[in-house]
């Protein structure tokens, strides 16, 4: 086990494969887990270019009870393996519709949008859609206020079953953003297939944009590509000023990133919404 610099636990890395027996009691170990006390929404901070608060990308933290904080790095794939993720999948969702309520009756929060991370298996559910809309209904917030995040691994599946759920959740006004833009082979033919509101630039080009020209032609030309198709663009792992003058300059307007906050439990999100950023 080594520290990855996050303040989470890390059992194994790209090398070192945890054992059998250990992933099978993390598994085990998941399946108890109770969401908001074992298994925590954090809230990271999302900003336009004037830095006021937008909205949020909700991020899982576990806190195991013998091992400390696990990262969803390593505990996200375990629950995919398995069908816990369609549980702690549903309970991200009611989580977020809950929250957007309580922002809605509020006029100084109502604006903001909360973006939840969706796994493949989960989306291509038989009844997903049905899932995320009796979220909306339960906790009676906007379906124009929750956004949900994908990734081209979709495209490995049925693609006119996956464009009626994307239909059918966008006339509730749900909004779809692709993550981990371009860290893949088939982020072109997504956009190609279905009609997207968001991509978000993937934290590695965001890392290498500056010293890197191939970075910088790619960021360039996917923030433009994304203007002209009439989504907006959001970059993520913004960790410096110079990141984002060079993402200003280049036409992507949207950040979240360290620069602006990591991701933190509801109350210091609270708090972050109270004192907006100079
Ligand atoms: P992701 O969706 O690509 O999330 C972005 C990751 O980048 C997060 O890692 C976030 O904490 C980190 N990050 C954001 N800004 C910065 C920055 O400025 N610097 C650095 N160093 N890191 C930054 P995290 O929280 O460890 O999440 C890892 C992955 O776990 C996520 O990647 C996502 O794929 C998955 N995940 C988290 N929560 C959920 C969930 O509720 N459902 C599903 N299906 N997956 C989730
Ligand atoms: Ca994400
Ligand atoms: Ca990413
Ligand atoms: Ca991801």
């Amino acid at each position: 086990a080594k520290s990855d610099g996050r303040s989470c636990f890390r059992f194994f890395d790209e090398k070192l494969q945890p054992s059998i027996e250990f992933k099978a009691s993390l598994e085990n170990d998941l399946r108890d887990a109770i969401f908001d006390r074992d298994i925590i929404p954090y809230f990271q901070p999302q900003v336009n270019h004037r830095h006021e608060l937008i909205g949020a990308e909700i991020l899982l933290r576990w806190q195991h009870p013998k091992h400390g904080m696990i990262s969803p790095a390593e505990f996200i794939p375990i629950a995919e393996d398995s069908d816990i993720i369609h549980r702690i999948g549903t309970e991200v969702l009611q989580s977020a519709c809950k929250q957007l309520a309580i922002w809605q009756n509020n006029p100084e929060t109502a604006h903001l949008v909360l973006s939840v991370n969706i796994s493949a298996r989960q989306f291509m559910q038989k009844n997903f859609v049905e899932t995320v809309l009796s979220s909306i209904q339960i906790y009676h917030c906007s379906g124009s206020r929750l956004r949900l995040e994908i990734t081209e691994s979709l495209m490995l599946k049925n693609i006119n079953e996956l464009a009626t759920k994307i239909e059918k959740l966008r006339s509730y006004g749900i909004t779809l953003s692709l993550d981990d833009f371009g860290t893949g082979y088939s982020s072109l033919s997504i956009l190609r297939s279905f009609p997207l509101d968001e991509i978000k630039i993937d934290k590695s080009f965001v890392d290498h944009m500056l010293e890197n020209a191939n970075d910088a032609h790619i960021i360039r030309t996917v923030i433009n590509m994304s203007n002209h198709m009439g989504m907006t663009v959001i970059a993520e792992g913004v960790e410096t000023e110079a990141q984002e003058a060079f993402l200003a300059e280049n036409g992507c307007l949207n950040y979240q990133g360290y620069l602006f906050g990591k991701p933190m439990p509801l109350d210091d999100f609270s708090d972050y919404i109270k004192k907006p950023l100079s």
